[in-house]
């Protein structure tokens, strides 16, 4: 074994492989990969090799497409078949609402050129003799779907990279990874050491054991998984091979496996495997079968496929395999750890290994993964992703699998974990509340004396006429919203604001005063979005997103400040309400001992202050587009400020409100968010921020590929909709047509309830992007006319923030 390699992969499952293959692609060939045991020696070999490219996410679902079509490209490469299958798959509805989740996932794979088309029970029996149509309303046919060899998969990734320059250690387990002072890192191996500039960690089924080397403790759990193949079915011979199924009421998935079926399901009551440790001597080993457990599954899978209940078994295969809290994998550099990687958590190695291999390679050889894959960046977890919290969030995921995420339901599991010091009181008030990042906030209020339940739907829930009435109170009198699930910084000290200067694209303001700046990569593109207020000289407190916390703190090590600055994550520490509406500073001004006037404490004025009893930080901003403020306190505060506001709120008719109705106003507003309209794919003019980007200073990150966006225009504009809805809105990811081409998707709607309108935000072509008329939304598989607006639904001159 050699002892110095570029990178050092550890674990030779198919994601290490596909990591390898695709740095040597990327031209690394000084690349080793350390296998304990055997290539696919973890979940890897008993896997039923399935593959399909739907995916809840746009961008993950364009990653599985990618994966799919390399395999053909393995195979030349290496020789070695991966043994596919492209048998094209069927995705079965037995209910309505699975009939909506078929249209809404065929509409979303329309600006991904995916070929979904909605067929009826009959048509879908005719292509799958085996299911009882009388048991569906409809299907999906995806052409695309199909499975593969995974022992084959891996070992064309492992032959190909080989063949780039990669080489491969078998049978050698890595104990320990130790890093150096100069960032790279010693891999120390049974057989020796090998000093390495970036280590990947792939340990899949070992990645905790691994991340513990480093005193990384990653939010990945391991689940049984129970699959079966039948005895040989005398119908099958001689035909065209089966079509693989997903049949969401039996919780199932089903394909042929020569000549009979395999069928394997995610039961409700799904059970972890080794939930603190793996131990180092399991191999290619099976966990004993137990049908009970799946019995449930099976009897509906008899149901609805008669054939197979007098089927033999032929044997049925326990193995366990790693899921992250939500299901996605967790990929990328690790915050506080020079050059250290993480590509783990992946549950569909077979539809997503490729994606992942290649945005990793990419992020390792140019420095960014080359697409969007937040959805899948291990930085979207914080210290909250305690084992106890992964272990209930794994299970309550295994056992959803198949079933429907509708876009307004909270789920339950490890709640509530993280709450404010206001939550009683919030509950009090009849509160729905929601979990982020594991911290309670409220969504809306039922009212008084109904139960705090909101039902489950793609169309308009039985909250929508309540967060009409908290919009009302915003935009008649005055609101009072928590906000204490942002993302806060406190940056300080000499050079602070040169620093901020050099990685933030906007204007830093000055003391007092707060800016609104985007962050961009080196490539022009969006990373984030701030709110810089200075309240010193050498003084910022900076409020971003909270759930990108750890992201940014990643980005900041990379354009890290000079040592004279301190850049502090403070999320938590401190609590934000927010007061909104006309009214918001005739109730605030006797509690303070500042003068509230716009001419004194104008719109965007930052101060240190007290609200009564209590010390504060207080900004003339807010996201409603109203008149309001934002008051940031140490937690131990949040109370007793609460509770003042709500008793000097009495005389001014103070609703208290939740973040479902900041979220209606400001689409009226037709201001962004983070995740939604704001991500890595678009840059700062495509987005509509261009007015935030200050070109005209000295240097900052993504500055001369701002300035190219610029002058080019981008691919793409961010425009709002005016959609004609009927009882549904828009939520994201549905495609906007033009005049009878899709040439665009949403990336969040919903009812505007000041403007009485159905909006949209989304992205369209360039070429469309100064059009008015001819737009259509798609929405639960109708087309709905929607209208371009050229300015904000409400309060389009922007006067309302700045009385
Ligand atoms: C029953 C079952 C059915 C499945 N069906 C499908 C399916 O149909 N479609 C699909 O896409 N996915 C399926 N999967 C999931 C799939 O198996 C996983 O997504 C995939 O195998 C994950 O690969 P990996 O490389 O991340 O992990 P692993 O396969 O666990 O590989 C990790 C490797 O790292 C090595 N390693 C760990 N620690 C060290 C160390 N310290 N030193 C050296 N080497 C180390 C291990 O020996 C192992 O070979 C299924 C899984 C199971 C169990």
């Amino acid at each position: 074994m050699r002892t110095h390699a570029r990178v050092v992969v550890i674990g030779g499952g198919v994601v290490g492989a596909s990591v390898l293959y695709h740095l040597t692609k990327a031209g690394w060939k000084d690349v080793l990969l350390i296998e304990r045991a055997e290539l696919t020696s973890g979940s890897t070999w008993h896997a039923a090799g399935g593959m399909h490219t739907v995916n809840g996410d746009p961008n993950v679902a364009k990653l599985q497409q990618y994966t799919i079509e390399l395999y053909q490209e393995l195979e030349r490469i290496s020789g070695q078949s991966c043994g596919m299958h492209i048998t094209g798959g069927l995705m079965l509805a037995g209910t309505a609402d699975r009939v909506d989740w078929l249209k809404m996932a065929q509409a979303r794979g329309r600006y991904l050129g995916m070929d979904l088309q909605i067929i009826s029970a009959a048509e879908a029996k005719k292509l799958h003799p085996l299911l009882d149509e009388r048991k569906f309303l409809g299907a999906i046919l995806d052409p695309i779907e199909g499975h593969v060899d995974p022992y084959g998969v891996t070992h064309a990734y492992a032959k190909a990279a080989q063949i780039g320059g990669a080489e491969i250690v078998r049978q050698t387990r890595v104990v320990d990874t130790k890093p150096r002072a100069d960032g790279s890192w010693d891999v120390i191996t049974e057989q020796g050491n090998v000093h390495a500039e970036h280590v990947v960690n792939a340990g899949g089924l070992w990645a905790r054991e691994v991340g513990r080397f480093v005193g990384l403790e990653l939010p990945v759990l391991a689940m049984e998984h129970q699959y079966l193949i039948t005895e040989d079915l005398p119908e099958l011979k001689g035909q065209k091979e089966l079509l693989h199924v997903i049949d969401f009421e039996g919780e199932i998935y089903m394909r042929q496996e020569r000549g009979g079926v395999l069928l394997g399901t995610y039961e409700r009551a799904g059970v972890p495997w080794s939930t603190r440790t793996t131990p180092w001597d399991f191999g290619q080993d099976l966990l004993p079968q137990d049908l009970e457990r799946i019995a449930p599954s099976l009897e509906v899978a008899f149901e609805h496929f008669p054939r197979l209940a007098t089927a033999g078994i032929r044997r049925v295969i326990n193995g366990p395999f790693t899921f992250a809290p939500d299901g996605n994998p967790l990929l990328g550099p690790i915050a506080g750890l020079r050059n250290y990687w993480v590509a783990c958590g992946v549950m569909a190695g077979f539809s997503q290994g490729g994606g992942v291999g290649l945005s990793l390679a990419q992020w390792i050889v140019e420095g960014d993964p080359g697409a969007d894959i937040w959805a899948m960046d291990v930085a979207r977890y914080g210290d909250w992703t305690t084992p106890a919290y992964t272990n209930a969030k794994v299970r309550e995921n295994y056992s959803r699998r198949f079933r429907i995420r509708f876009p307004n339901e909270e789920l339950p599991a490890a709640r509530p974990l993280r709450m404010t010091a206001i939550h009683e009181r919030l509950i009090a008030e009849n509160a729905v509340m929601g979990e982020y990042c594991g911290l309670e906030h409220a969504l809306w209020f039922a009212p008084k004396g109904t139960p705090a339940v909101e039902q489950v739907t793609f169309r308009r829930s039985n909250a929508h006429s309540a967060v009409a009435a908290d919009c009302r109170a915003v935009r008649d009198g005055v609101g009072l919203l928590e906000i204490s699930n942002y993302g806060k910084f406190e940056v300080g000290g000499a050079g602070s604001a040169e620093w901020l200067a050099s990685i933030m694209a906007g204007r830093v303001p000055n003391v007092g005063r707060i800016s609104l700046t985007p962050m961009l990569n080196e490539r022009g593109r969006l990373i984030g979005d701030f709110t810089l207020c200075r309240l010193a000289e050498d003084q910022f407190f900076v409020v971003g997103t909270y759930a990108a916390e750890v992201y940014y703190r990643r980005w900041f090590e990379r354009y890290p400040p000079p040592a004279t600055v301190t850049v502090r994550a403070c999320a938590m520490q401190y609590n934000g309400l927010s007061l909104a509406g006309p009214a918001a500073r005739d109730l605030l001004q006797p509690l303070v001992d500042l003068d509230l006037s716009t001419k004194a404490f104008p719109f965007m004025s930052f101060t240190r202050t007290s609200v009564g009893l209590v010390p504060a930080l207080l900004g003339r901003v807010s996201f409603t587009g109203d008149l309001g403020y934002e008051i940031w306190v140490t937690s131990e505060y949040q109370t007793a400020l609460y509770d003042l506001l709500v008793e000097a709120g009495r005389a001014h008719g103070l609703k208290v409100i939740g973040g479902r109705a900041l979220n209606a106003m400001r689409l009226e507003k037709s201001f962004g968010t983070w995740a939604r309209e704001f991500r890595p794919i678009y840059g700062p003019y495509e987005a509509g921020l261009g007015r935030f980007i200050d070109l005209a200073r000295g240097n900052f990150v993504g500055r001369a590929a701002a300035l190219e966006e610029k002058a080019h225009g981008g691919q793409r504009s961010l425009i709002t909709l005016d959609v004609q809805a009927h009882d549904a809105d828009a939520i994201g990811d549905e495609p906007i047509w033009h005049r009878g081409k899709v040439v665009g998707w949403v990336t969040s709607g919903g009812y505007a309830h000041s403007a009485g309108k159905s909006l949209a935000l989304g992205y369209v072509n360039r070429e469309v992007a100064a059009q008015i008329e001819g737009f259509e939304v798609e929405l639960i598989g109708e087309r709905r006319p929607a209208l371009r607006l050229l300015e904000p639904a409400f309060d389009p001159k922007g006067l309302r923030m700045r009385v």
